[in-house]
């Protein structure tokens, strides 16, 4: 039908695809004589426990869902590439910077972060921007988000934070109380809510919104020379966000929105891209800069630690299955290459262990076996073994330890990491009050323009207003310390609701 765009159409173009339908069969892959009746005693029943063609499918349909992602439970993935433009091999080693020209194959996955897997695209979320680069050298993920920082800058509040953004233990409704209770008592978390409220808070699909490594990380040159750097993704398509109202209407009208844009771009022929930079930071100038360079609700200002260019990234292949290679697809920081480490960024630390974690739980100890996340260019080779689902060949008949005198994978001292140095007292440092606001002073003053601040205070407000007044007085005081127009533009709105 013409009318009908390409996912609506995705049967119809299976079917196509297909000469003749294959011969059905059970899990065993046994024939099938009719898949329209159960096996039963006599035309009325009881079914026969032998009918093993019912019990195989029922038992596994029983067993569909996996858990859901904590966050970033709904989300659309494609594949691609990623292609180096501009060489940076003086700061960095990794395979996927080798050479101009060369392309890596990535898998990418697009997210909201609070909402469950049924809830709606066009929320005002922060949405993840996960990246999956299937190297030689294993597989490295760059597991960020449409925004360059993040609500908190120590992971010990993560677990709370994110139950803000769930749901009350009692009520289980969505609780502004819980949200702006916590954000006022961080304020921290300022700059990222700035964000968020701001129109970039809705971005309208996919495609059309940069994304960012977040922390800050090392890149390790061919001599072993370590350089701190930041990862950016400028959209090619150009920022295009949504008004509250058109948000809120498409939650209502086509809560898939994102993923069916990303779906029909992709098969249309309409491959999204991302301009790929960096930003560099030596570790001379980070001991000099004048905040924490490893903070993650700060940016680097791109006037002093400019935007290098590095490559493209071009989205050309939707996935074939959705559970297979998008439910399944695993990210996490903790995955790096060679000449890719980890800064002392705490929020990157605390990720470093429950990405992974988080996987183990969801997709079971061998999830780096699955095919969207095992490392086919590089071939894991280690002494892990066994688990559930175990689903490939275990490593055969190749030796189970080390050190062994009988050829097993040896290691080789050219991939050790960079040595670095540590100083300082181990104890518990609160950070509530370090610099909160002068960076938000300056999205505040001289990113925005007056249309788009009058937007974020009456998003803020639209929000606020629900929560109780004595975190509305709080909140607001925040939001003054960033700008008096800020937070009395916020009271203001506030008031008027009241009359
Ligand atoms: P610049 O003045 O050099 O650039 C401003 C940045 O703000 C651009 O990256 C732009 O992204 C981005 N931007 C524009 N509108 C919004 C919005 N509504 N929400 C989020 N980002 C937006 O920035 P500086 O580096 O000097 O930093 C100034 C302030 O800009 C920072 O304090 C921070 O709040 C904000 N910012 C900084 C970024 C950075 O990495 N340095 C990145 C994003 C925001 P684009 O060019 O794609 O339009």
């Amino acid at each position: 039908m013409a009318n009908r765009d390409k996912a609506t159409n995705q049967l119809a173009d299976f079917k196509k695809a297909q000469s003749k339908s294959d011969v059905l069969t059970t899990g065993t892959g046994a024939p099938v004589g009719t898949k329209t009746a159960t096996l039963t005693a006599g035309p009325r029943g009881p079914v026969l426990i032998q009918d093993f063609t019912f019990t195989d499918e029922m038992a596994h349909f029983n067993r569909e869902r996996i858990p859901e992602r904590v966050v970033h439970a709904k989300g659309g993935g494609a594949f691609g590439y990623f292609e180096v433009t501009h060489d940076i091999t003086k700061y960095c080693k990794a395979k996927p910077f080798e050479f101009v020209g060369k392309k890596t194959p990535v898998g990418v996955r697009f997210s909201t972060v609070g909402g469950e897997s049924g809830s709606a695209d066009t929320a005002r979320d922060p949405r993840g921007f996960a990246i999956k680069f299937y190297s030689e050298d294993g597989n490295w993920d760059l597991v960020g988000n449409n925004t360059p920082i993040f609500f908190i800058r120590d992971p010990i509040f993560f677990p709370s934070f994110i139950h803000t953004q769930k749901r009350n233990p009692q009520t289980h409704l969505k609780d502004p109380d819980m949200f702006w209770d916590f954000i006022s008592l961080r304020p921290e978390t300022t700059h990222q809510v700035s964000f968020l409220f701001s129109d970039r808070g809705t971005p309208d699909g996919y495609r059309r919104m940069n994304g960012y490594g977040s922390h800050t990380f090392k890149m390790i040159n061919g001599e072993g020379k370590p350089v701190y750097c930041k990862f950016v993704f400028k959209t090619d398509q150009g920022i295009k966000n949504l008004m509250a109202d058109q948000a809120a209407e498409l939650s209502k009208n086509d809560p898939d929105y994102a993923i069916r844009d990303l779906f029909n771009s992709i098969e249309d022929g309409n491959f999204p891209s991302w301009s790929v930079f960096i930003q560099v930071m030596t570790f001379e100038e980070a001991e000099k800069v004048s905040y924490n360079p490893f903070d993650l609700t700060k940016v680097w200002p791109q006037a002093e630690f400019p935007l290098i260019p590095v490559g493209k990234m071009v989205l050309d292949r939707n996935p074939k299955n959705y559970f297979a290679e998008v439910e399944q697809i695993a990210f996490s920081p903790a995955h790096m290459i060679p000449g890719i480490e980890a800064s002392p960024d705490k929020m990157l630390q605390g990720r470093l262990f429950s990405y992974s974690d988080t996987h183990r739980h969801r997709l079971g100890s061998n999830y780096l076996q699955l095919a969207v996340n095992c490392p086919y260019k590089a071939n894991a080779r280690n002494y892990q073994r066994d688990g559930p689902q175990c689903v490939g060949d275990n490593q055969g008949n190749a030796p189970n330890y080390f050190p062994n005198s009988f050829s097993g994978p040896q290691d080789d001292p050219k991939y050790l990491e960079c040595p670095f140095s540590i100083s300082g007292d181990v104890t518990r440092y609160e950070t509530r009050d370090e610099d909160n606001f002068s960076q938000v002073t300056t999205f505040w003053n001289k990113v925005l323009n007056q249309e788009e601040r009058q937007r974020l205070v009456e998003n803020i407000a639209g929000h606020l207003k629900d929560a109780q007044e004595f975190i509305q007085k709080r909140t607001v005081y925040n939001f003054t310390q960033v700008h008096p127009d800020f937070g009395g533009g916020i009271q203001k709105r506030l008031d008027s609701y009241k009359n």
